[in-house]
């Protein structure tokens, strides 16, 4: 990215606990950029409006005006959006993915010593989930049981499927998983440029395919087909080689590979892997996943060093420069408006953020600043701290104006 010294930075606060966090982690922000350039480099921060507050002023939960800027500016940072109950379009959150097609959701999950965790050796926990953003079940193509078009499928899938005796109830609803191949490749493309670009050994492929050949199965085999451009090697190459030459001969091969700076490439089965993350999380590094399954293991992981107060996120198209930083939670109502909110997972989306500008120095202040104050247990109530949002911040205010 070409990042001018005054970059426009686009920003939703959100609902509910957003206006809790969003001004304490702009101030953290704002502090941290004058630490390390000292007024010679500023966020022009441009509010935008989405959720609740939207619908009040403009009677649209997502107008119009605020894709456009984010699309003209490239990157915001926003809080959590209430999901609206019975509207039209889902989720607010999965429109804005869809419409500025940003097809890598990044979640980063890193232990931060003092935090109290319910794993033995949560230290052990260093992975980057690079979840599908775009299709899968979250394409949102579904029919209701009893609907025209339910029951057109239901026809048609007993009339094609007759020889194998499959009996859909005419009851059923039906939904839909789109899964491509350019879909799967140009997100499991971004994993391995950013295990490349982060001198990460291991990336894995997490899946379904054993019971969704064609959808979770083609998303495995792309996959695979991805590796053979970078250098890799592969689960694939280790199996042929110890069926053809024994297991220590295949060995001493990935050694060697692994010796010359390739990345070992090997897939495991969702309901494993999540079984997996907790006995073995030091075997996994950079995780790429479906848009479903990324789901259920970013909060998997998340609960593993701290929980979604502490997890961030951002979604990417790499190929326009499209980003959106953000929280991970939800708007929290039960404390929405008391002071009490976490602001940590927006703050470290925020460090996700300065990375991604290249505002690398910006991006470690907050990192120590965090790393101090959890080390001294000082943190919010939800990870056992007695700090209200505001506090918090300011105790990192602190530590960045000390570092
Ligand atoms: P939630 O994440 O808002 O809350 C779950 C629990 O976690 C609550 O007990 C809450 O108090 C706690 N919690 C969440 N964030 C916290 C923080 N920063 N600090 C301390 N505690 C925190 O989940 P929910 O109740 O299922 O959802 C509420 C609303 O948020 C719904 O409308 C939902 O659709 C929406 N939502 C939005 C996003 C997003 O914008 N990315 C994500 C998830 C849910």
């Amino acid at each position: 990215l070409l990042v001018p010294d005054f970059p426009t930075i686009a920003y939703i606060r959100g609902d509910g606990v957003g206006e809790d966090i969003f001004p304490e982690a702009k101030r953290v922000f704002d502090s941290a950029v004058e630490k390390a350039f000292g007024g010679n480099k500023k966020i022009d921060w441009l509010r935008l409006l989405a959720g609740e507050e939207a619908f009040k002023f403009k009677e649209n939960y997502l107008p119009d005006e605020t894709i456009n800027s984010i699309s003209e500016y490239l990157l915001a940072i926003k809080g959590p959006l209430m999901t609206p109950v019975g509207e039209s379009f889902r989720s607010i959150n999965v429109t804005l993915r869809q419409k500025l097609d940003l097809y890598a959701c990044v979640r980063p999950v890193e232990y931060f010593e003092g935090i109290e965790s319910p794993m033995k050796a949560p230290e052990k926990v260093d992975m980057t989930i690079f979840r599908e953003n775009t299709e899968d079940i979250y394409a949102g193509v579904e029919f209701a049981t009893g609907s025209s078009e339910a029951h057109q499928l239901i026809d048609f899938l007993e009339q094609t499927l007759k020889v194998t005796a499959i009996r859909f109830p005419k009851t059923s609803a039906i939904g839909v998983k789109p899964v491509s191949i350019e879909g799967t490749k140009r997100l499991v493309e971004s994993a391995f440029d950013y295990a490349l670009k982060n001198g990460k050994k291991r990336l894995t492929i997490v899946h379904k395919g054993n019971i969704m050949k064609f959808t979770e199965g083609g998303f495995r085999k792309w996959a695979y087909e991805v590796a053979e451009q970078y250098p890799s090697f592969t689960k694939l190459i280790y199996d042929k080689i110890k069926k053809e030459k024994g297991k220590k001969k295949a060995e001493e091969e990935k050694a060697a590979a692994m010796q010359a700076g390739k990345i070992y490439v090997d897939d495991v089965i969702a309901d494993n892997f999540l079984q997996q993350i907790i006995l073995n999380p030091q075997n996994f590094e950079v995780i790429a996943t479906l848009n479903l399954n990324g789901d259920y293991i970013s909060d998997a992981l998340a609960a593993q060093v701290g929980g979604i107060g502490i997890a961030p996120g951002a979604n990417i198209n790499y190929k326009t420069g499209h980003a959106i930083f953000e929280a991970t939670h939800g708007t929290a109502p039960d404390i929405a408006g008391l002071n009490q909110a976490n602001p940590s997972s927006l703050i470290l989306s925020g460090v996700m953020m300065f990375d991604y500008l290249g505002w690398h120095e910006v991006a470690q202040t907050i990192r120590k600043a965090l790393f101090y104050a959890f080390k001294a247990k000082e943190c919010t109530r939800d990870l056992g701290g007695s700090l209200s949002t505001s506090e918090f911040a300011d105790i990192l205010i602190k530590y960045i104006k000390e570092a």
